[in-house]
């Protein structure tokens, strides 16, 4: 029979959806004057286990239908999965509604788009329509994949048409636009102020219902945070490029580097170190949203498409932004011991991997990158650990002495460093520039290849942090584009 399959993974006392009586498969049960005539398709949005869109064509008085992960692709550069399921009842075509955990597809189901459909083609192998939903429209091919054998459920489903008007992919490989250091701007009003926020820049791009972050400098550590893959599933099938900071917090509630670096440097965190140390992603700002690049938009704009996604959950929030009113905003976050505000123009473009001068980073507290360039052994109580790290910046010529940093330093943080320096250990100094004699005398090289955070709190003139403190390593920042701020 027909719906035999349908049946048999079914209890009718314990699921919301319809399940008909043997031998009425081909009756219409829903009262629906669309669902019968033969051409209705509908897609459905299915938060099981795994988040899919159902996709279910009529034919011969039941629902052919395909699991499809990531839905039905808007792009005909990307064929998507797609695995097909047991024939649906007509009346499943309006089925809306929660399937209770533990029975068959457990999980909430929405109609995401019905309408009609044009057949083309319909082979055991291969199945071709044009869809008239209202989200959807356009020529789609369902067709077996050959890995799979004849018979096998593995297909993949193609759009023959090119996308619809207007709509573009999302952008691959764009890098975050950045700060520069400087003080508050004088045409308040024109301006934005956030929260400059303590953790590690993160581009997080979601497309049916998945996310993929990566790194300011492009490393893709989506498996490191896997905390956040429940923000893919709020935004369901809305495609979204977001720029944000992957922050922890401490004891107090405030973001900070040094806590996140439990965090950053393991790709996949287990459960006691997610339940120890959990991280939220701050978002604030959106980069591209249902086929539509932002780029070109102003912050403005930008932040008022932000504000429209309503991004809220445990593991992810968008804080609020303070259009004018910069001194205050800024004498709050030294109040509350914050590291600084970030002051965005609000008529700026959004300009990926670039730093300027439209949005400007007012600190407390300063903080720079540097790279690690050798170390001196310690004495007294450090005896056979590091005593101190020489640090570099790039400079015109290569990599520039810029001074070193003894403080800052638990006992694990230097046990942890003494593994990941000996094996970058080399015999000459790999600065361009000379280093003083009194510290290059006991000095052991290494190859420059770990980015340092430390506070400070000057330049001198001769190109030294004055007073640094080191607060953790970040591997978001690739040595070489590490320069004086
Ligand atoms: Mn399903």
């Amino acid at each position: 029979m027909p719906l035999d399959t349908y049946r048999a993974k079914r209890d009718a006392r314990r699921t919301p959806e319809p399940v008909p009586d043997t031998g009425s498969t081909v009756v219409d049960h829903t009262g629906d004057a669309q669902a019968g005539r033969g051409d209705t398709f509908v897609v459905q949005e299915h938060h099981a286990t795994a988040l899919h869109w159902d996709v279910r064509l009529e034919r011969d008085g039941v629902l052919v239908s395909w699991a499809v992960p990531k839905g039905l692709p808007l792009d005909p550069a990307t064929n998507h999965l797609a695995k097909q399921t047991e024939d649906h009842p007509l009346a499943y075509a309006t089925f809306a509604g929660e399937i209770p955990r533990g029975e068959y597809g457990g999980g909430r189901v929405t109609v995401w788009d019905s309408g009609t459909y044009e057949l083309e083609k319909w082979q055991p192998d291969e199945v071709k329509v044009v869809l008239h939903g209202s989200r959807v429209e356009g020529r789609y091919v369902f067709f077996r994949t050959r890995s799979g054998r004849s018979g096998s459920d593995s297909w993949m489903v193609h759009r023959m048409d090119g996308p619809p008007p207007g709509w573009a992919p999302l952008p691959q490989d764009l890098r975050p636009m950045l700060a520069t250091a400087g003080t508050l701007p004088p045409d308040d009003d024109a301006w934005a102020y956030e929260v400059k926020w303590d953790g590690v820049r993160a581009l997080v791009a979601v497309d049916g219902g998945r996310l993929r972050i990566t790194s300011r400098n492009g490393n893709d550590v989506t498996s490191s945070y896997p905390e956040l893959r429940g923000l893919g599933l709020q935004l369901g099938s809305r495609q979204v490029l977001l720029d944000g900071e992957i922050v922890a917090l401490t004891a107090e509630g405030r973001s900070d580097f040094g806590v996140l670096q439990a965090r950053m440097h393991v790709a996949r965190p287990g459960a006691a170190l997610l339940r120890s140390t959990p991280v939220q992603l701050v978002v604030f700002d959106v980069l591209h949203l249902e086929g539509e690049s932002l780029l070109d938009r102003t912050y403005d704009e930008r932040r008022a498409a932000l504000d429209g996604l309503e991004l809220e959950g445990e593991h992810w929030q968008v804080p609020p932004a303070f259009l004018g009113g910069g001194p205050a905003v800024l004498e709050a976050t030294r109040a509350q011991g914050l590291e600084g505000i970030v002051a965005k123009r609000r008529d700026s473009r959004y300009l990926p991997g670039q730093r300027t001068d439209c949005w400007r980073k007012v600190k407390h507290v300063r903080r720079t990158s540097v790279v690690i360039a050798g170390w001196k052994p310690g004495e007294g109580g450090r005896a056979g650990r590091i005593g101190s790290l020489l640090l570099g910046v790039q400079g015109p010529g290569g990599l520039e002495y810029a001074g070193h940093v003894g403080t800052g330093f638990s006992a694990a943080t230097l046990a942890d460093l003494g593994a990941r320096l000996e094996p970058l250990r080399r015999p000459d100094s790999p600065f361009a520039t000379p280093v003083p004699r009194l510290h290059a005398k006991s000095a052991v090289w290494v190859e420059p290849a770990l980015v340092a955070e430390v506070d400070y709190t000057e330049w001198t003139r001769d190109g030294r942090l004055r007073h640094p403190s080191y607060k953790g390593l970040r591997d978001d920042i690739d040595p070489e584009d590490v320069v004086r701020e």
